[in-house]
């Protein structure tokens, strides 16, 4: 139902007017028109004001009562004549109040409602309600008449359209809103309208309007607008007259307009977007309200003239300009949809800021394009965020390819480079991969601190990226660097290295006199025709460590025997598992004895790994190498298990047993769980732990000290006893022997074979062992191989020794019948 239907029906209408300026008509609608006969030309010409429409004499007492009734409140009902174009007189109520517009002018906004037929009804019938039902059944439109009594409304008479609008016959209406109590059929939550409104009658109002939702008989709500009129009083009640209008579709719009606009509102300020359109027959472009520079005022929501005054060129960046009208130009001629990222300037922006404008052309039926509609979304953020990402990207993939100490590359990108690199190599030049380490390095890192290693790999860093050969330089990890140089020749390639290399230890020798720098280098080089990056890789660092093993000429070639020697090692790991669950690796036993008896005092056990031949590899043929991948961990604990086992057969057996020594690699510190399984092995053997001697190396505790002070003191704490092998071959230090749970010192071979040589080694030799007795460790000396030596060191007062001088390591079978005697029956 449009609005003009229902004035058309019960004439009522709106203006708006001028508060200061006379009450000037700034406004009306058609229902205003319709009541009192004039035009819109006749408000704008004559300048219309709204007390010209008053009878002369009424306007007085009207202008008087208002000013009473804003004295108190800001809205006004009240009944007057209105004198129409015609001359004619009408009767209207008429519902006033007052508000600010947008630049704080006084607005009246008032609603007229004709009421003459009510006049005329009060005229003509004040007598019974039999008459006045008669008159009601005659008039058109949903009328009808109530009487409140006390707290309630009571429909007396009402038209039939009344009782229809709500679906119901007049029976069924009076049946359910029990007698016809008009609150009844009311939306729950609008029933404190009425009430308001039956307390103002009360206390003497005169008119009733109200808008309230009302329960059809299919349950549906309809918004209804009442408007009432007191009529008369009958029985001491008050009569009213109401006229009721379905404003449902009216309200829904207006909720769906509150909504959108709220929703409009909420996007027009979380986001950066306008929807605009564009007229292109008027050459207008229509803004939308809630666009803020319009709501701002700063510009009309309707910009007329848009191309004629080349309003673009004024937002529009100048370089931009030409692209935008090309494209605007392409829409006014082609259906199409488009979209276009342009710098503009927005009313009362100061900058430029980047936008991008969707838009959608429409065409007519004749297929001229007639409106353009469009979005225009900032996008000057998004611009800025891809900006920085990719300023974040490159900083990422500076971070992620690059060495932060040296400024070299790391190892993924190295390598990823070079196979690219190389893949266009020059076929005629000369590449290889330069592997480098330093000798000594920890000697700075420990003595000078942390900061002073990482300024030493720079150093060496500048020195790599400075040469003319490198192509790329890269430091994998620690001070270990790998480069990929290009000469013309292999001479002038291994020329620049040395030079290199030597240019750099002297630099640090001057800074660090007392160290012993060097730098280790393996070279491969590379047949551009012919390679495999991760193979010449790891073939300079062979040679890398082939030149470590040197001692002036630290720059190694690769060559072929290198990876030979590789292979083998290879193969040695791979074969670890199955020897040992084939058992072609071996416990073998090297007795430990008094050197003055040649007593019996223990053992050590040693590895040997049978070869299909019946000889056995040595242990230096595969320690090493299973060190370096990790896998003694495993061998270590197989001969350890052989040893309990040896043990358990033994104690079985009833043969008396001796404590043997088990060599544990340094490695086990790795694993948490070392100390829990060597007890928990004993345990599940039953030996007592006071027959397992736990070996490990000086090394050991020079790899992370604590913990192995902690795993040691734990294996103590429950009866193993703990020896420190090779003592004096490293970087022997009396101090370890100090505060640590080291229970007997095996003094290395090397001081043992240093008896023979001078008077001076072996009165050396003599003061460190008191030095070491001191610290209350028993000591063994490692290969003793003859009498002489065993005289010396017993006369000096040691007496324990492991060597040939008694036996080699044998097999535990050997072992068992020559110094575990006979088992007992
Ligand atoms: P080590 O623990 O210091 O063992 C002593 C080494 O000296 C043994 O060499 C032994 O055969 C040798 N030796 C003993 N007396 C004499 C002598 O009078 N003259 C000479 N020339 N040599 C003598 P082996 O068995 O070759 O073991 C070498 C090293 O291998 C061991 O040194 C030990 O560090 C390691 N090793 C052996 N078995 C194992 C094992 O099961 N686990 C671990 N982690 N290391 C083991
Ligand atoms: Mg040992
Ligand atoms: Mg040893």
């Amino acid at each position: 139902m449009k609005k003009s239907d229902i004035v058309a029906r019960v004439n009522y209408g709106t203006l708006l007017v001028d508060v200061q300026e006379h009450n000037r008509i700034i406004f009306a609608d058609a229902g205003f028109y319709a009541i009192t006969g004039y035009t819109l030309q006749d408000v704008e010409k004559q300048q219309l004001c709204f007390q010209d429409l008053f009878v002369k004499e009424d306007f007085p007492i009207y202008a008087k009562e208002l000013r009473a009734i804003l004295a108190v409140q800001d809205t006004a009902y009240l009944e007057h004549r209105l004198q129409r174009k015609d001359g004619s007189v009408t009767y209207v109520f008429c519902f006033g109040k007052q508000r600010q517009d947008e630049n704080g002018k006084l607005i009246g906004e008032i609603t007229l409602t004709d009421i003459s037929h009510i006049k005329r009804l009060q005229a003509k019938f004040n007598e019974t309600e039999m008459e006045l039902e008669a008159l009601i059944q005659n008039l058109p439109g949903s009328v009808s008449i109530v009487e409140i009594k006390e707290t309630a409304m009571h429909l007396l008479h009402a038209t039939e359209d009344y009782f229809r609008q709500f679906g119901y016959t007049r029976e069924e209406y009076m049946e359910t809103s029990n007698g016809g109590i008009l609150g009844k059929l009311f939306y729950p939550q609008d029933l404190p309208i009425l009430n308001q409104h039956i307390a103002a009658i009360a206390r003497g109002e005169k008119t009733i309007f109200m808008q309230v939702r009302v329960i059809r008989k299919d349950q549906s709500l309809m918004w209804v607008d009442v408007r009432g009129q007191f009529l008369r009083i009958q029985n001491g009640n008050p009569l009213f007259y109401l006229a009721t209008f379905d404003i449902t579709k009216a309200k829904q719009r207006d909720e769906e307009l509150r909504l959108q606009t709220e929703r409009y509102q909420l996007i027009a300020e979380h986001t950066d977007e306008l929807f605009y359109d564009y007229d292109v027959k008027h050459d207008t472009l229509n803004l939308p309200q809630n666009f803020l520079p319009v709501r701002q005022g700063k510009i009309p929501a309707v910009i007329p003239g848009y191309l004629e005054r080349s309003i673009p060129k004024k937002v529009v960046h100048p370089e931009d300009y030409p692209r935008f009208l090309r494209e605007l130009m392409s829409c006014l001629t082609e259906e199409k949809k488009t979209s276009i990222e342009v710098r503009m300037r927005m009313p009362g922006a100061e900058d430029y800021e980047w936008y991008r404008l969707v838009c959608v052309c429409s065409a007519n039926e004749q297929g001229e394009i007639v409106r353009l509609f469009g979005r225009q979304t900032s996008v000057d953020n998004l611009r800025r965020l891809k900006k920085t990402v990719s300023e974040d990207k490159r900083i990422i993939e500076r971070l992620s390819t690059t060495d932060p100490v040296t400024g070299l590359l790391n190892r993924v990108a190295f390598k990823e480079r070079s196979a690219l690199y190389l893949e266009e190599a020059d076929t005629n030049a000369c590449y290889a991969f330069v592997y480098s380490d330093f000798n000594d390095f920890s000697y700075v890192n420990d003595n000078f601190g942390y900061d002073s290693g990482n300024t030493m790999l720079y150093e060496f860093g500048s020195i790599i990226s400075s040469s003319p050969a490198t192509v790329f330089g890269s430091r994998i990890n620690s001070d270990y660097f790998l480069c990929l140089l290009k000469t013309d020749t292999r001479d002038e390639l291994e020329r620049l290295v040395r030079e290199r290399d030597a240019l750099f230890v002297r630099r640090q020798r001057k800074k660090y006199p007392a160290s012993e720098i060097q730098v280790a280098t393996g070279i491969s080089f590379i047949d551009p025709r012919h390679f495999e990056v991760t193979e010449e890789m790891d073939n300079a660092n062979l040679a890398r460590r082939k030149a470590k093993t040197g001692k002036d000429d630290l720059c190694c070639i690769y060559y072929e025997a290198l990876r030979t020697a590789r292979a083998r090692e290879k193969a040695i790991a791979a074969e670890l598992h199955g020897a040992i669950a084939s058992r072609t690796v071996e416990l073998f036993l090297q007795p430990k004895f008094m050197m003055d008896d040649l007593r019996i005092i223990g053992a050590e056990a040693l590895v040997r790994w049978r070869n299909p031949d019946g000889t056995y590899r040595m242990p230096s043929e595969f320690i090493d190498i299973l060190e370096k991948v990790g896998y003694i961990v495993e061998l270590d604990f197989f001969m350890y298990e052989e040893v309990l086992r040896s043990l358990r057969h033994w104690q079985d057996n009833g043969m008396p047993l001796v404590p043997i020594s088990v060599n544990f690699s340094r490695l086990h510190n790795n694993y948490p769980n070392f100390v829990d399984r060597v007890i928990g092995l004993a345990k599940k053997y039953q030996i007592d732990s006071r027959y397992i001697e736990v070996e490990v190396t000086e090394s050991a505790f020079a790899s992370d000290a604590q913990q192995m002070e902690r795993n040691m003191c734990r294996l103590r704490e429950v009866g193993f006893s703990i020896d420190i092998d090779d003592f004096g071959k490293g970087y022997s230090s009396l101090s370890l022997l100090m505060g640590s749970p080291i229970d007997v010192v095996k003094v290395d071979k090397a001081f043992v074979d240093s008896i023979e040589l001078s008077e001076k080694h072996r009165e050396y030799i003599k003061r460190m062992c008191m030095l070491i007795q001191a610290t209350e460790k028993e000591i063994v000396f490692e290969g003793v191989e003859n009498r002489k030596q065993a005289d010396f060191l017993c006369a000096c007062g040691f007496k324990k020794a492991q060597g040939w001088l008694l036996d080699k390591a044998v097999p535990v079978s050997v072992f068992e019948q020559k110094y575990v005697g006979n088992p007992l029956r």
